[in-house]
């Protein structure tokens, strides 16, 4: 047992150190990344249930080495946060985003609301970033919810009083404000009550057991009745089956994303979509 030990911890310390190199790879070419223009954004639709409309989409980012192949998010965003990149390519992400919105919105769709993921770092320095960003969308005419940030539980949780004052800001120069990934971090009802949000969006796992498990069926529907008591539009994430999709209109929810609906798509296939709207 005390060789299988050792042995373990040797083995760990490889890992850790295929981690570390790993790591700093990603991190080393991610500094270069946004002047090589490695980076784009796709665009996942987010459909009204009841009658399949795409008004509202998800930005998210993707990264295309070309050595190292796709790189996912989820490796590379909190490498991003860590090293504090994630505020310039975050700047680099509004300003695509906000550009395709001003042009989707004058061609196409007039009530179009795209949201963008933002970090928790973006809140530090009084939030000036993201109150910059409400500045910019002002001045392009961009103030009736053209753009969502989105937000997770536990920048709601840290640094109360900053980001309570960033957020009231922001949304009343127009900025609508969601809560991703809800029900999986420090959750907490009271900031619902403390802050004004105008979407909750309920985190993937949740609905893909909701109809294979009662507990989290019955999670998802607590959810929706108290976000819609409170004026709170709910999304539901990762919709991948009809079932799922049943269960949450029964339960009172409007609006869905997931594969079952649209998967993320480029900027071009998203435009076909609008387009293909407009004539329904
Ligand atoms: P997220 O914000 O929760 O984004 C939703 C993720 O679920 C996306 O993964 C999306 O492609 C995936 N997804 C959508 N529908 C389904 C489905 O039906 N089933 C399943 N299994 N997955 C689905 P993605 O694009 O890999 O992004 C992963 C995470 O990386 C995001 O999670 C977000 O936290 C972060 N991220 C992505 N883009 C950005 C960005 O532009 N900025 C920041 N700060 N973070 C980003
Ligand atoms: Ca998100
Ligand atoms: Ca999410
Ligand atoms: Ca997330």
């Amino acid at each position: 047992a005390k060789a299988r030990g050792r042995n373990s911890i040797h083995y760990f310390t490889e890992q850790m150190r295929t981690d570390f190199l790993k790591r700093m790879e990603i991190i080393q070419n991610l500094r270069s990344a946004l002047n090589k223009q490695q980076f784009h954004m796709v665009y996942q639709p987010i459909v009204d249930l009841t009658n399949n409309k795409i008004i509202k989409a998800e930005a998210l980012i993707r990264w295309q080495h070309p050595e190292i192949g796709a790189i996912s998010p989820l490796d590379f965003i909190p490498l991003a946060e860590e090293t504090g990149l994630i505020c310039d390519i975050s700047d680099w992400i509004f300003n695509q985003v906000s550009q395709q919105v001003k042009h989707w919105r004058e061609h196409y769709c007039p009530e179009l609301m795209i949201s963008i993921n933002t970090s928790p770092v973006q809140y530090r320095n009084q939030g000036r970033q993201i109150t910059n960003w409400a500045e910019l969308l002002k001045k392009q005419g961009l103030e009736q919810q053209a753009i969502a940030i989105e937000i997770t539980e536990n920048l709601l949780m840290e640094n109360q009083s900053q980001v309570i004052s960033v957020l009231d800001q922001v949304r009343q120069q127009g900025v609508a404000i969601a809560i991703d990934d809800f029900g999986t971090g420090y959750c907490s009802f009271s900031y619902l009550k403390n802050y004004t949000i105008d979407y909750l969006k309920i985190d993937k796992s949740f609905v893909q057991n909701m109809a294979t498990d009662n507990k989290d069926a019955a999670l998802c529907q607590a959810i929706i009745v108290m976000a819609n008591k409170l004026g709170i539009d709910v999304i539901a994430e990762g919709i991948e089956t009809e079932q799922q999709k049943q269960l949450l209109m029964q339960a009172g929810c409007h609006l869905g994303q997931g594969y079952l609906l649209a998967k993320p798509m480029k900027q071009q296939e998203f435009e076909q979509l609008l387009i293909q709207e407009q004539s329904k």
